[in-house]
């Protein structure tokens, strides 16, 4: 019989012996030097967090006006640092100014287009540039009306001006929302209703492989949208703030929209930091909607930025000459939280990319690294898989050595992505950071500290300072290490979520019901005997088979680790016997025939790596897997293809729509 739905106890198939120690020269250098200086910070942290968090904020953070109380917690509501006041424009920029980091460069950019032996088009901002501009931005969003608390929805590619876009709104109060450039007319209307905003920055056009997106179009499509019943969704808005940049043909239409470089002209540079609040909201941005609809997270002002920069400085060990460059868009946390905030509030440069990483050839990346000298690297399994498929010949055709640590964010990493990474981008020379964290959360939680930790593929070990996750069972008790259940965060965090925007019910349902007075992840976890981490995927997506509930990231990464397959996506289907049976959605790499002998191989495969109970009953092969728009597989999708139903729920996310039509007819 099986097993009622739990979810305690996910049985732990997977066993992995590589460990990897950070070598001698890497963690003398570090910040923390020792999984035992680890430790003795991290138990300090948890021991006195006031103490702790009092003593980062006022070293790491300028304040116009010191606190009166590091936390007041009336659980599932937080408040940090309260009665202080700072703003993040002047932490990310004017802090820098009398230093020597003033004439560093902040931002280094690259646009897409390439090719044929030219080379794309480069800009470099110091410190002293970003603020000049962001000041001159930040007068004419005041000119055109905005003031503290109003909402703006910044709807750009890649480019330099993205980010002087956030810092001005947070150099004058106001809260930025970043709809990625991906997305269609319909969610940018979606957001302006949701969050109600009064103005929309925007640019003409943006590349991606090679095409022009025309941005601006999509922004006059949004502003006609409509509900059901006729009401405008967009009718908040007052101004678009059009940046030029790809050239192509806009309409202006008279009294509403409004040239960037224009309005630049009309303003000076000079424009005082506003003093905010410490709990004043920062930004509103949407999950990536891989569960559902995309959820209006809210960001405060000192803990979010304290959040950032800790985690930035320490898990990215950054150095005074480091390149850091975070491959996320803007559009995502991850791109806010280590492209912009992070690494600008520590004075590092941050290099920023425009376009994909396979134009106009799959070597773009390693080309880039190459050329600017780039020594950390923050990507997602989903590009290390897409890598890997396109061959070792594009990275191997290019000098990585400047390279001295890699990151991981996104999903759980397949340990055969991990040791691809490992051994071909990072020569075996890198710590990789695998970082667990979620837009919710506003900086990463777990993660090794690449100095410290030693790593296993396919783990985020260790909790970040000051975060105690815990894995409990349904009743929310605590399980004891090398056990598997849900995920939750005991004590609240600086950098974490305050609510859901205009939705406090929802707020206290997803993330503070399902285990009471602790946050919820909605993650599936299991320790090891070291205690560290593991992530095994969607509490949701735990699979439940003949009794055992086994965690869809384990069976995934024992296909990957299969050398034919590219990537891989499990799911379960109601089944009669055995409570769930396995569907495998698999891509396999680029001149394997898929065929019914390939089927028999990889069940063959996966019953040796984990164990019979793990073997797919289904194995479908296709073309492409859905993804959200950020990368993640979006398993939602496929759970209702392999169980015949008709696709249902949100799908706005969704990276390609195609994909779904052809998995449908996959079968043969
Ligand atoms: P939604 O909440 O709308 O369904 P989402 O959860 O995909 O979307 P994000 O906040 O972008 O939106 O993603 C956070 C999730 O990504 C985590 O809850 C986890 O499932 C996954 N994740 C992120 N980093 C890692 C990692 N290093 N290892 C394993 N899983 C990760
Ligand atoms: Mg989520």
């Amino acid at each position: 019989m099986p097993a009622p739905d739990k979810v305690t106890n996910i049985t732990s198939l997977q066993t992995e012996n590589r460990v990897f120690k950070p070598s001698k020269e890497f963690s003398s250098r570090a910040h923390v030097k020792s999984l035992a200086h680890y430790r003795k910070l991290y138990n300090e942290s948890i021991k006195s967090p006031d103490k702790f968090w009092g003593k980062q904020a006022r070293e790491e953070l300028v304040w116009f006006k010191p606190w009166k109380k590091v936390l007041q917690w009336k659980a599932p509501f937080a408040k940090w640092f309260v009665g202080g006041q700072l703003n993040v424009s002047y932490n990310c920029l004017d802090r820098h100014l009398n230093t020597p980091t003033a004439n560093k460069a902040a931002l280094i950019w690259e646009g897409e287009p390439a090719g044929a032996g030219i080379p794309g088009e480069e800009r470099t901002l110091t410190y002293k540039q970003l603020h000049h501009e962001v000041c001159k931005f930040a007068n004419v969003l005041k000119r055109n009306g905005l003031k503290k608390g109003d909402r703006v929805i910044i709807y750009m590619p890649m480019v330099p001006e993205a980010a002087i876009a956030m810092l001005a709104c947070t150099r004058i109060g106001v809260i930025h929302s970043v709809v990625f450039g991906g997305f269609s007319a319909q969610s940018v209307a979606d957001r302006i209703f949701d969050c109600q905003a009064r103005l929309v920055i925007t640019t003409d056009g943006g590349y991606r492989r090679g095409a022009v997106v025309p941005l601006k179009k999509n922004v006059d499509e949004a502003l006609t949208i409509k509900d059901a019943q006729g009401n405008s969704l967009t009718k908040t808005i007052e101004k678009v703030i059009v940046h030029r940049r790809a050239n192509n043909d806009v309409r202006i239409e008279e009294g509403r929209d409004v040239w960037w470089h224009r309005e630049m002209e009309q303003v000076d540079a000079n424009c005082p930091a506003e003093k905010m609040d410490s709990e004043a909201p920062l930004f509103i941005l949407y999950t990536s909607g891989s569960t559902g609809k995309p959820k209006g997270i809210l960001h405060t002002t000192g803990g979010y930025l304290l959040g950032a920069k800790l985690t930035t400085k320490y898990i990215f060990d950054l150095q005074e000459t480091d390149v850091y460059w975070c491959t996320a868009d803007i559009g995502w946390v991850t791109g806010h939280s280590y492209v912009v905030y992070g690494p600008l509030a520590n004075g590092a440069t941050s290099f920023m990319y425009e376009g994909a990483p396979n134009h106009p050839e799959p070597d773009r990346f390693w080309r880039l690294i190459a050329k600017y000298g780039i020594t950390v690297l923050y990507t997602a399994p989903t590009a290390i898989r897409a890598f890997m498929k396109w061959g070792v010949e594009w990275p191997r055709k290019h000098d990585l050595t400047s390279l001295r640590l890699l990151g991981s964010v996104g999903e759980p990493i397949n340990p055969e992505a991990w040791i691809w990474y490992h051994e071909v981008v990072g020569g075996k020379r890198c710590p990789i950071v695998d970082t667990w964290w979620q837009t919710e959360t506003g900086s990463i939680m777990i993660s090794p500290l690449p100095g410290a930790t030693p790593t296993k593929p396919g783990t985020a070990t260790l909790p970040f300072f000051g975060i105690v996750p815990e894995i409990v069972d349904d009743q929310g008790k605590t399980l004891p290490k090398n056990s598997g259940g849900k995920l939750v965060i005991r004590k609240p965090w600086p950098s974490m979520l305050r609510g859901i925007w205009g939705d406090m019910q929802r707020y206290k349902d997803t993330y503070w019901s399902e285990v009471p007075g602790s946050y919820f992840t909605g993650d599936g976890c299991r320790t090891d005997k070291d205690g560290y981490f593991w992530i095994v995927g969607r509490i949701d997506d735990v699979l439940n088979v003949a009794g055992h509930r086994i965690g869809t990231a384990e069976v995934e990464s024992a296909l990957v680790s299969n050398q034919k397959v590219a990537e891989a996506a499990v799911v379960g289907r109601p089944d009669d016997l055995k409570g769930q049976a396995l569907v495998a959605f698999v891509t396999v790499k680029t001149g394997v025939v898929a065929d019914q002998n390939l089927r028999d191989e990889l069940r063959n495969h996966v019953g040796k790596e984990i164990g019979p109970v793990a073997k797919p009953d289904d194995i479908r092969f296709a073309e492409a897997l859905p993804k959200t728009r950020s990368g993640k597989i979006m398993r939602r999708l496929l759970k209702q293809i392999a169980s015949g139903a008709e696709i249902k729920g949100d799908t706005t996310t969704l990276e390609d729509l195609t994909v779904l039509t052809k998995l449908g007819s996959s079968e043969e």
